[in-house]
């Protein structure tokens, strides 16, 4: 059993030798193998040297550095793919998080969790954080229907095939409990101690929240395991077409019965919404032209893969054994 530690840093020279020695504690006393993926996010800082520092007094130690700042999402997924171990920490590299909550975060998976989310319950942020944060893990568990309470978390703990089958970019490492569970996972939540910023600046402000919500639709579409776009779009165009072809109807009914016709408000209103409705339809097929070329490299996470024969796909091969 092998567990891979993914630490994304960016700025965040003071905390992490402080950070890499509570981590050894904890990890010494669990008797497991295990690794470090430190991923420099493009640090403007001593970082990187710091990172190299660690690398040289453990051969644990792997090191990625960014060329520019590509996010905590980049971050990760490139952490995931380097990570070679069974199971996947990641935690931030700022302390808030506390190593020595990981055995806590391990016996769920014991239990037979997938993916273990930690759960910020006495959050050592300032309000103009916890409150819009507190509204984004409410919308974001009504609309994705995965009930947790604090999906931006930093702090979770990983099967690999959790981590292999979710792709992460801009943004979206918020949405990583929603994803798993899309695919199938089981995600739990525990309740994790957190801890006020030592060193350095928070690297997010209450303006990310704005964003998140457009991640969100973007989840819910890019996977397609939570919509499916033409099946969203045609029915907001179905629908739109329905209402606008009403008073068509009744306008050649009248017309059929001998009535002269005057273009009304309430026709030309029909006429638009019908042209609406086609350009909303047109969209949505657009959208599901673009998936389905995506569809060809989809990545599926298996509960089980046992074939004859030698031929399987290129993202299970992994941990075929
Ligand atoms: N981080 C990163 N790239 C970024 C922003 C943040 O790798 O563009 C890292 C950061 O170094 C930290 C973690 O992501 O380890 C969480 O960031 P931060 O503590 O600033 O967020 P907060 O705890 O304030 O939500
Ligand atoms: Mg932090």
């Amino acid at each position: 059993m092998k567990v891979s530690v993914v630490i994304p840093c960016y700025n965040e020279q003071d905390s992490l030798p402080e950070l890499f020695e509570r981590l050894e504690a904890v990890l010494a006393e669990m008797k497991v193998d295990y690794e470090y993926i430190f991923v420099d996010d493009g640090s403007t800082d001593r970082t990187v040297a710091v990172l190299r520092s660690l690398r040289e007094r453990s051969p644990r130690v792997g090191v990625i550095s960014f060329r520019r700042n590509y996010g905590k999402s980049a971050a990760l997924n490139e952490g995931f793919r380097a990570a070679s171990g069974d199971l996947i920490v990641t935690i931030d590299a700022d302390l808030q998080d506390d190593p020595a909550e990981i055995p806590n975060l391990m016996k769920r998976i014991d239990a037979g969790a997938d993916l273990v989310s930690g759960w910020k319950t006495n959050r050592q942020d300032p309000i103009s954080k916890t409150l819009p944060s507190r509204v984004f893990n409410r919308v974001t568990s009504m609309v994705t229907g995965v009930k947790l309470h604090d999906f931006n978390c930093g702090f979770k703990l990983y099967r690999r095939e959790v981590a292999d089958a979710i792709t992460v970019y801009g943004e979206l490492h918020r949405f990583i409990p929603a994803l798993a569970a899309w695919e199938g996972f089981r995600v739990e939540e525990i309740r994790v101690r957190h801890n006020r910023r030592k060193y350095g600046k928070s690297k997010y402000g209450a303006r990310r929240f704005l964003n998140g919500f457009f991640d969100l639709i973007t989840t819910m579409f890019v996977t397609r395991r939570a919509l499916n776009p033409l099946h969203f779009f045609g029915r907001i165009a179905l629908a739109l077409f329905l209402v606008g072809l009403a008073p068509q109807i009744y306008f050649l009914i009248h017309w059929l019965a001998g009535n002269g016709l005057r273009v009304r408000p309430i026709m030309l209103l029909g006429f638009v919404l019908i042209i609406v409705s086609i350009q909303v339809a047109s969209i949505g097929l657009l959208a599901e032209l673009i998936s389905a070329r995506a569809a060809r490299d989809a990545v599926y996470a298996f509960k089980e893969y046992d074939v004859r024969g030698e031929r399987a796909p290129r993202a299970v091969r992994s941990h075929i054994a």
